[in-house]
């Protein structure tokens, strides 16, 4: 591209359209992962925290998750206790 061909592609060159529309960041809710379909590998709650290990995956409750978590050697942990909260 030339000087003069990146002047011309420059925004400012042609007509001067510089209404930048305020992005609206309307949030859209988390996608969570886990849901109501999700139960706990321990007991049959609600799971909240899926732990990912080499030899595949766990889904926990919080109270198991607070239980076994700290011994797993999960590679990713993927924790959404979080709605716990917001429900509150
Ligand atoms: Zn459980």
């Amino acid at each position: 591209m030339t000087r003069e061909e990146a002047m011309a592609s420059h925004p400012a060159g042609k007509g001067r359209q510089t209404t930048e529309e305020p992005v609206d960041e309307t949030q859209e809710p988390e996608p969570w992962l886990l849901d109501a379909r999700d139960r706990c590998d321990a007991c049959t709650a609600q799971a909240y925290v899926r732990v990912y290990l080499e030899s595949g995956i766990l889904d926990f409750c919080s109270h198991h998750y607070n239980k076994f978590g700290n011994r797993i050697t999960a590679i990713e942990v993927r924790d959404e206790r979080e709605k716990l909260y917001e429900q509150a």
